[in-house]
């Protein structure tokens, strides 16, 4: 029996898992990431060998936020975790415990697990696009990863859509996150509250009277109950996300759209529905990809991880 363990490393917490060669889920804990380059090491290995100590393992796969080196083993940058610069993670763990370890970027690690075990089963061409505060992404083309030629692909939520729109984080100006993502759900609803407390009312009942405490669920959870400014604002945000897409298939011609994320429900799915086709070229003469809602949540880069190491395993 060859056993996985599985961590996915975040800013804030470390996800940790061990799975069977079935991707069966045999025990799951979570710890805190810690802030220095020495309390991450030391909650990292703290966790390998509990993991260790329980059964016998096989590999570790690891999904890490952050810039992932080609060779999959260093992490040449993390945002959430300023202290990572050109740090050999893979080499730390194997010397430690003498067994294989594979490094993969968390968003390619959750795009994996769609294309692996979820909604992209299947597919040659699958592209992962995950809705939270921004907007991810992931490439599986011919049925493999493509993390491009420095590690930076796959960031379809900067895909400039709008000539001098919106400010992003990224310093650029009218990125496709700054219209689809759960927070321009936010944004969006928040100003029409500001601009006009009536037709708001809903919103404003639901968060206490307080336009601040609206979220991306709040305007979901009031498009669900029919009103009609939430729904607008799904209608407007689809629209961006179908066309995001339709930009994304004028370059790769992908068969899937795997939609995951906090922000990624059915209501946004079918807006991007009927936004996608109204935006892809040629789309009369051309088969139009499929755009589906993830399998998985939470877990997702966890067991991309785990599947990663297990086919390391058994290359
Ligand atoms: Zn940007």
């Amino acid at each position: 029996m060859v056993n996985i363990f599985a961590l996915d490393i975040g800013g804030t917490k470390i996800a940790c898992g061990i799975y069977d060669e079935n991707l069966n889920l045999i025990r799951e804990w979570k710890v805190p990431t810690g802030k220095s380059l020495s309390d991450i090491e030391g909650a990292v290995l703290k966790s390998c060998r509990r993991a260790c100590e329980e059964v016998e393992i096989a590999a570790v796969g690891i999904s890490a936020a952050g810039n992932i080196k080609p060779d999959r083993r260093t992490i040449a940058f993390s945002t959430n975790i300023p202290c990572w610069i050109d740090y050999p993670l893979a080499e730390i763990i194997e010397d430690e415990f003498k067994i294989p370890v594979i490094v993969e970027n968390d968003a390619n690690a959750a795009g994996w697990a769609e294309f692996a075990h979820g909604s992209g089963q299947g597919s040659c061409n699958m592209v992962m696009v995950t809705l939270g505060t921004g907007m991810g992404g992931a490439l599986v083309l011919n049925k493999e990863l493509y993390r491009g030629s420095f590690g930076m692909a796959g960031e379809i939520g900067h895909l400039p859509m709008v000539s001098s729109g919106l400010p992003c984080g990224c310093g650029l100006f009218g990125c496709a996150e700054k219209y689809a993502s759960g927070t321009a759900l936010e944004t969006l609803a928040k100003q029409a509250v500001r601009r006009d407390p009536d037709t708001g009312a809903k919103l404003l009942e639901m968060t206490g009277g307080d336009p601040e405490k609206i979220t991306g669920s709040t305007v979901f959870a009031a498009a669900e109950a029919g009103d009609e400014l939430s729904l607008s604002i799904f209608k407007e945000t689809g629209a961006w996300l179908g066309k995001t897409l339709a930009a994304i298939s004028a370059v790769l011609d992908p068969d899937t759209y795997v939609l995951g994320g906090s922000a990624a429900t059915p209501l946004l799915l079918s807006e991007a529905r009927l936004s996608y086709p109204k935006f892809l070229q040629a789309s009369s003469f051309r088969p139009h990809a499929e755009i589906k809602l993830a399998k998985f949540s939470g877990d997702a880069g966890l067991i991309g991880a785990a599947d990663l190491a297990l086919r390391k395993v058994r290359e």
